[in-house]
This record gives C-alpha cells, sequence and structure tokens, in this order.
C-alpha cells in the first residue's frame, strides 16, 4: 500500500512539474513568418509564451488580410528580424489572464487595434489618438518591451495581436466579444477595415443625410465607407476606381454613381454629377492625385478624410478641411457591435466583399489582394 502511495505522489508530482515546464516554454503554436521583403511568408511552428495577467490566448479562426498587412512585407527590412504581421483576427478564448475580467474561455472575441488605457487620449475615450499608437500596434513587441515569441527569435505583438497564426495574445483593450451565433470567418475584418471605412463615415466625418460624398478607391475600406453612406442617408454618394468589378460591386452596395478614374476625368465627372463639388470624400488610395484632387473637389465647408496616414494641406479657402483618419476614430467595443447590429437588420452587407482562404494558402490570398481580384481575403485556421 505504502509503495503505491508513493508511486501515485510521485506520478502527480512528476505531471506537475511537467506542466510548469510547458509554462515556462510556453506554447508551440503555427505562424505565418516574414522573412524576406516581399514575401513569400512561411507558416512555420514557433513558441509562445502563455497569457501574461492582462492578456487573453485566443484560439484563432479566421483573420482578414489587410492592404496595411501587405504594406509591412513590402516595405519590410532584413535588419528588423523576422516578423508574424496579421491584425484582423477572429476567435475563441482559450485562457485568461488573472487581472482580466468580463472575458472567458470560449468567448467569442474579434481583435482590433492596441492601445495603452493609460495616456491622456486612451483615458478621455479617445484610443485611435493614443500617445503610444505607433508603439503598441507597430513596435513588434509588448509596451513594456518585452515579446511573447522571443524564444523563437520572431516578433510578434502586430496590432497587438499578430493574427496570421492559430493563437494570439490580445488584451482586453483590442479584444471585442461577438455574439456566438454568427460565423467568426465573416466577422473578422470588422477588426481594422470595415471599422475604418465605416467609421470614417458614421464618426469622423459625421455624414449627414442628403450630404454629397465621394470616394475614391472601393476596396474593402472604401466599400465600407459606401455602404455607411448610404446607411445615413448621404447622396449623390459616388464611387472613384479603376476596377470595373469594385465599380460594379460599390453601385449594388449604395453608391449612386460609379466613376472609372482610368478613362473618365474624376473633377469634371463629380460636376456634372452634383453641380458643384462634394460635400466629402473619402481618400482610401493614397495616390498623390488622388490626394490633391480629393481637396480640389470639395465644396465650401466640405471635409475630406485621408486614410493612408497622408496629410494635406495647410490650409484650404472657405472652411474646406482635410482630416487624417486613423481607425474611423471608433472605439472597437461600442462601434464593432453597432456594425454587426445593422448587419442583422440587412444594412451592411459586409459578408458580400469576402472571399475564404486555407491559412496555407496565404501568398496566394496575398496575391489575389494584390491584384484586386479578391476584395477581401480570409484565411481560415481552424473551425469554431
Ligand atoms: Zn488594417
Ligand atoms: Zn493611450
Amino acid at each position: 500500500m505504502k509503495s503505491e502511495g508513493l508511486a501515485r505522489g510521485t506520478f502527480a508530482e512528476r505531471g506537475r512539474i511537467l506542466t510548469r515546464h510547458s509554462e515556462l516554454h510556453g506554447n508551440k503554436i503555427q505562424a505565418a513568418v516574414l522573412r524576406r521583403r516581399g514575401g513569400p511568408l512561411k507558416i512555420e511552428s514557433l513558441e509562445m509564451e502563455n497569457p501574461r495577467d492582462d492578456e487573453v490566448l485566443v484560439r484563432i479562426v479566421a483573420t482578414g488580410i489587410c492592404h496595411t498587412d501587405i504594406g509591412f512585407i513590402d516595405g519590410w527590412e532584413e535588419s528588423d528580424g523576422p516578423v508574424v504581421l496579421g491584425h484582423e483576427g477572429a476567435g475563441m478564448v482559450e485562457r485568461v489572464g488573472r487581472s482580466v475580467k468580463g472575458v472567458r474561455r470560449g468567448d467569442h472575441v474579434v481583435l482590433s487595434y492596441q492601445s495603452c488605457g493609460r495616456c491622456g487620449q486612451c483615458r478621455r475615450g479617445h484610443p485611435t489618438d493614443c500617445e503610444h499608437f505607433y508603439d503598441a500596434n507597430f513596435g513588434f513587441k509588448r509596451l513594456d518591451g518585452s515579446n511573447a515569441l522571443h524564444l523563437s527569435g520572431v516578433s510578434g505583438h502586430f496590432f497587438g495581436q499578430s493574427s496570421f497564426s492559430t493563437h494570439a495574445l490580445a488584451t482586453k483593450r483590442n479584444l471585442v466579444k461577438v455574439p456566438k451565433d454568427l460565423p467568426l470567418e465573416v466577422l473578422a475584418p470588422l477588426g481594422c477595415g470595415l471599422q475604418t471605412g465605416a467609421g470614417t463615415v458614421m464618426n469622423s466625418l459625421n455624414v449627414c443625410s442628403g450630404a454629397s460624398i465621394a470616394v475614391f478607391g472601393t476596396g474593402a475600406v472604401g466599400l465600407a465607407a459606401v455602404m455607411a453612406a448610404h446607411i445615413v442617408g448621404a447622396g449623390p454618394i459616388i464611387g472613384v476606381d479603376i476596377i470595373p468589378m469594385r465599380l460594379k460591386l460599390a453601385h449594388e452596395l449604395g453608391a449612386t454613381h460609379a466613376i472609372n478614374s482610368r478613362n473618365q476625368d474624376v473633377a469634371e465627372s463629380i460636376k456634372a454629377i452634383t453641380g458643384s463639388g462634394v460635400d466629402h470624400v473619402v481618400e482610401t488610395t493614397g495616390d498623390p492625385e488622388m490626394l490633391r484632387l480629393a481637396a480640389d473637389v470639395l465644396n465650401p465647408q466640405g471635409i475630406s478624410a485621408f486614410l493612408t496616414g497622408a496629410s494635406g494641406p495647410d490650409s484650404l479657402p472657405e472652411g474646406r478641411r482635410v482630416l487624417s483618419v486613423i481607425q474611423g476614430d471608433a472605439v472597437p467595443q461600442r462601434f464593432i457591435p453597432q456594425l454587426i447590429a445593422l448587419h442583422q437588420e440587412g444594412l451592411f452587407h459586409y459578408d458580400r466583399l469576402v472571399k475564404f482562404y486555407a491559412f496555407s494558402e496565404i501568398n496566394r490570398a496575398i496575391a489575389d489582394a494584390r491584384s484586386g481580384e479578391t476584395i477581401k481575403p480570409v484565411l481560415q485556421m481552424s473551425e469554431t
């Protein structure tokens, strides 16, 4: 009897040591790693730390691919070290840090951009203006300088998530709980692109019923802006792009007019539609010619929103203004549930933009986003 008890105790003790060992050395995940400028990304097995007290471990079910990911792939320097991108993750909560309240294992979540939660802007409820926005989203580390993928010599924490991965660490500040009866793979792109486009119209520009608006670039962000403009009753809503398939979709989603800027003069076409200029422009292309036009076609008191980080001219006549907008000035925990509600009311058809790919097809999905063939690629990592 005594020896049996001892054997059991030893086994239990060994189990405990094994548990501690795995906590110390983290968990194996599969993530798409960028090691070469321009890609391709390679799916590798990496070791990730367990969630810290203020973190949540999310099993990623799906993630959107956004043009910001592609911008990083093309601008990456070897000296930056290998990184994991991805910032439109959606998944299920697997583990919850001790100090995180209101989140449970099994919750369905959409991940969005990160903010510090402590600076003046965050405390005033403006996390898109967080004083640490750059470091929290593009620093490839936590704000304390640590990196949960350091055991593999790779950097994560892109937008506080790095969701091109089977698992991601997030915090309560960039996690939004969503209803369990909605497919996570369709909800994924709400975390960045759709929030940015719709938020620019509804929050940053506060577009009113009857206001005229032109949307330059009808990719995922631009089409979200078109749908939001339609929802708030704006009109005319003018989509501008060079890809006929996208302009057709813009029409179907609420644009009253479409201009193909490859073979039509944008300023003249807008004048023919409105008799003057427009009250608002949402500029998503970053193209220097379109940036100039976005200011030129404004009516007096009109406002253009630049979404690519470009800044506008210092001064414009007759009260015209240009705003540089980040993430549609949206507080994700408030705005994403609003977008989901609009979708459920049959008003925000963002599912029309999405095409699904297996995680292993990530490089093909990126190529299709580059060519414009797919508006919003969504990678599927696992089942719900
Ligand atoms: Zn994005
Ligand atoms: Zn902050």
